[in-house]
């Protein structure tokens, strides 16, 4: 059986259970502090155990793209190595939410695996949570009596809460589970060592396939349980495990999900797979690794310096490291595998074939970065080896090579190996758990329990609508965020618009009886609306009096409409391709991000910012319609953003069904003519392939071209009003440009004049030429020259000049090197003796010195110095 029909089955079969199939959630999160990649088929119904939000289908069952290299689940270190862990992988779930429970949940799995795949029953292990006594949890006897109608009592294992209790985090939901596992192992090892023995050991060939979670407790801040009302179902199944076990595999990278990438890799690198440990690792760990890369690149998260950004990166550096270490690919070739992926997930995840240019670009311009980070990091440790006392790399340094070079500790260990060195391997742990500390310290928010003041079933925003509200507190909590208390509210119903789709939160007024609340910020938390306030209504069960600031909405508005018609601009004039990576939509500016390779010529932002004033000049109305199906709206040629959690229904944006048509969840103008006027600010890149507008609109728009235009008359009146101003600052620039030139040529001659008398002053003594005088220079550059040119006329010159340098005092000392040698002169010495005439100081070399001074009367007496040192310390016979 393919993967493809595998997965299929999974879930034909509980559609006919009475499940609604749904698409997989993005793999990147938005919108959730908690998270940054869905790592579980459950993240994107989370709002129906917690209780935010009631469901409307009770069955539920997907494929799920999850990603486990960050928080509660990190496989990262494990992949590769391993035979059954990947970064991405694919969770098949299914869902009760409030509906059936353990009996039919249990029986499902079962049937489902022994029936219809047809798994050998004998080699399935089920586990059950066997109670807990600290938490006075007892074993979960129904799933076990569940289990044990189909497996023998000795292949119904009892489990530890760390094995056994899911929990979503230190609160909320939570309950026991079971585990299937499976033994794949060849019968002779079988007999030497039941199966039973080997669950949860870790053994590649005796793994966990399935995961049952019965939801029916939630853990409160204090660490106490309390029981649900409704009891939910979520499992989760390995995809790729599953496939090992039906496809007679015993690895996961042998079955049809990985070999088609792993042909292409072998081939390229020109090593089969299986000729060795360390070139299968690397074989595995790029293929596992371009998958995660190119979906959280799909899912519009691009890699960079920070957040989740920062871990996609590491993940392309790790392959990128594996391949250059092992397969010697000292070229870009991650972004080759782009095109084999997105064929073999076509039918699946149809958000590959789409960008798959895109993201291949993306890629390769990491790659190629790194590889030269890499070089240089070899580089680096080329210099560390040669300063290297003894024959440890310390942990400190190795931390730095991690830090600034993406050098993972084992990279740094292997290089040091293969140059006959070791690593403090303890220090550069403790230097990375000080940077942890550091960070952790840094980004500390504590957050209360709720505390409920109304039960309350409709928690909506109704601010499309309204700008004002009566409200109620449903509840509220007590953050504490780096230091400073701070207070969530939720209300019943709300007028303020929660932080996101790039659009911010809005900012307002709560008003209690004669209490004033401000409204600080508006966020989402999953689909929460959070109002965060500085203080708490002093009644929080009256209804209060919920107000937008009006003015700060109505700027924004402008931008984000003002996107929309930008992004459609973008389209016309540089092409289809261009899609939306990213916006910041406020009062003050609107920022797009959109995917584009080239820098955008002065002509091209021109027609962009000429089509977008002319729509915004048609004033065409907006079309707003809420609840449409999605299927719908692809109709209707919407623009699809990325990363946003859609349910089935979708609001589309229209400005001209002809022009601009997006998905959209938003605040908008009600007609374009609002905008008044858009002026795009700036233009540049943010990442490989993704390029910027910063744009203004309205009473900022008009802000801006008054301010240059105040500029331009301020400008033109210091020209006394030419005609054409270029050509008059043209004409200027020119005249100068003659001037300068002709200004240089009097100064060549006048220094050459200065040069002339000076000649004529030097005295010849004991075969030296020794010259000491006073002279006037327009520049100190002069000086300098002149210096230089009477070392070259003169034969062991001895000199000082103490110059009035347009009314400033300086001082040049040149001696001839054989005379420094001789006499054993300096300069510099000199020169700083000398500058105490004319309050000054200075320095340079032994045969020349300048110094600077505030005196200019005590020129003469520099002479008069300059003249009797220069005596002594050249045993001159006389001056005469
Ligand atoms: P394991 O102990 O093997 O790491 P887990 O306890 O972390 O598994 P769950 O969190 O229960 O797994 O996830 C549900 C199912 O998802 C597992 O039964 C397994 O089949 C699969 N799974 C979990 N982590 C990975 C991974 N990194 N790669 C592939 N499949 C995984
Ligand atoms: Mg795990």
């Amino acid at each position: 059986m393919t993967a493809v029909e595998i997965r299929q089955q999974f879930l034909q079969f509980f559609e006919s259970k009475g499940h609604k199939i749904v698409p997989s959630a993005p793999m990147v999160v938005q919108n959730d502090p908690t998270l940054m990649f869905t790592n579980a088929g459950m993240n994107q119904f989370k709002d129906y155990f917690l209780g935010n939000k009631e469901a409307q289908v009770k069955r539920i069952a997907d494929t799920q793209k999850c990603l486990r290299v960050s928080g509660k689940h990190n496989d990262l270190e494990e992949v590769g190595l391993d035979t059954y862990h990947h970064t991405m992988f694919e969770m098949l779930g299914n869902w009760s939410f409030g509906d059936y429970f353990k009996k039919d949940a249990i029986n499902w799995a079962w049937e489902l695996l022994t029936e219809v795949y047809k798994l050998p029953k004998d080699r399935l292990y089920a586990t059950v949570f066997g109670g807990d006594e600290s938490e006075s949890l007892e074993k979960d006897n129904e799933a076990f009596d569940l289990w044990s109608a189909h497996l023998p009592a000795d292949r119904v294992l009892d489990g530890s809460k760390k094995d056994n209790f899911w929990e979503m985090g230190d609160t909320g939901p939570c309950g026991p589970c079971s585990e299937l596992h499976i033994d794949l192992r060849d019968e002779a090892e079988i007999a030497k060592v039941p199966g039973r023995e080997m669950v949860n050991m870790g053994h590649p060939q005796v793994v966990e396939i399935w995961n049952l979670v019965f939801i029916q407790f939630n853990r409160v801040s204090d660490g106490s349980l309390k029981s649900l009302p409704a009891k939910h179902v979520d499992t989760g199944m390995g995809f790729e495990r599953l496939v090992m076990a039906l496809q007679g595999k015993k690895s996961n990278y042998d079955t049809d999900v990985f070999q088609p990438m792993i042909a292409v890799l072998s081939e390229k690198a020109g090593v089969a797979y299986g000729d060795d440990e360390k070139t299968d690792i690397a074989m595995r760990v790029i293929s596992d690794h371009i998958r995660a890369i190119s979906f959280a690149i799909a899912d519009g998260q691009l890699p960079s310096n920070v957040k989740a950004g920062y871990v996609i990166r590491r993940i392309l550096r790790r392959a990128v490291r594996y391949g250059y270490t092992f397969l010697k690919f000292n070229e870009p070739f991650l972004h080759t595998l782009v095109p084999v992926l997105s064929d073999q997930f076509a039918g699946v995840f149809p958000e590959l074939v789409g960008q798959k240019d895109f993201i291949a670009k993306v890629i390769f311009e990491e790659e190629t970065s790194f590889l030269r980070t890499l070089d240089k990091g070899l580089k680096r440790i080329e210099v560390i080896k040669q300063s290297l006392k003894g024959k440890e790399i310390s942990g400190a340094v190795a931390f730095e090579l991690y830090d600034t070079y993406g050098f993972p500790l084992d990279l740094t260990a292997l290089i040091a190996r293969e140059n006959g060195l070791t690593v403090d391997e303890a220090g550069f742990q403790t230097e990375m758990q000080q940077q942890k500390d550091r960070s952790k310290k840094s980004s500390k928010v504590s957050t209360g329990d709720w505390v409920e003041v109304k039960q309350e079933e409709e928690l909506g925003f109704i601010g499309y609508d309204n700008l004002e509200a009566v409200a109620q507190v449903v509840k509220y909590r007590e953050i504490e965020d780096k230091g400073s208390k701070l207070f969530q509210l939720v209300l019943d119903n709300t007028p303020f618009y929660a932080e996101s789709g790039g659009q911010v939160g809005d900012k307002g007024m709560l008003m209690s009886g004669d209490q004033k609340i401000k409204v600080l910020d508006t966020k989402k938390e999953n689909d929460l609306i959070i109002h965060f306030v500085s203080e708490l209504p002093k009644d929080p069960t009256l209804p209060l009096q919920a107000k937008v600031d009006i003015y700060k909405r109505q700027l924004t508005e402008n931008n984000h409409s003002a996107t929309h018609l930008l992004h459609a601009a973008l389209r016309q004039v540089l092409g289809t391709h261009v899609q939306q990576k990213g916006s910041l939509v406020s009062p003050d500016v609107l920022r797009f991000d959109f995917s584009h390779f080239a820098k955008m010529t002065d002509e091209e932002i021109r027609e962009v910012e000429a089509i977008t004033n002319k729509k915004i000049r048609e004033n065409i109305a907006l079309n707003e319609r809420r609840n449409v199906p999605i299927a719908e709206a692809k109709q209707l040629g919407a623009m699809a953003l990325f990363g946003e959690k859609y349910g089935e229904f979708v609001r589309v944006i229209t400005f001209d069904p002809h022009y601009s048509v997006e998905l959209c969840g938003g605040t908008h103008v009600r007609a374009t003519g609002q905008i008044g006027f858009l002026k795009i600010v700036s233009e540049s890149s943010v990442a490989a392939g993704v390029r910027r507008i910063e744009a203004v609109t309205a009473d900022k728009a008009e802000s801006l071209v008054i301010e240059q235009d105040m500029l331009m008359n301020e400008m033109k009146e210091l020209l006394k009003n030419p005609k054409d101003m270029a050509k008059a600052v043209a004409q200027l620039l020119e005249e100068k440009q003659t001037l300068t030139k002709e200004l240089e040529g009097y100064r060549l001659k006048a220094s050459q004049g200065v040069k002339q008398d000076l000649l004529k002053e030097v005295k010849a003594i004991d075969a030296i030429s020794l010259l000491v005088a006073e002279v006037a220079l327009p520049d100190a550059d002069s000086l300098k020259k002149l210096a230089y040119e009477l070392r070259n006329e003169l034969s062991s010159l001895a000199m000082v000049l103490a110059a009035n340098i347009d009314g400033k005092p300086q001082v040049a000392v040149m001696f001839d090197d054989s005379l420094v040698e001789k006499f054993g002169l300096n300069a510099g010495l000199l020169v700083r003796d000398l500058a105490r005439e004319i309050q000054g100081g200075g320095g340079g070399q032994p045969f020349f010195a300048t110094a600077g001074g505030k005196d200019i009367n005590g020129l003469p007496k520099v002479v008069e110095k300059a003249n009797d040192l220069l005596a002594k310390a050249l045993n001159l016979s006389s001056l005469a």
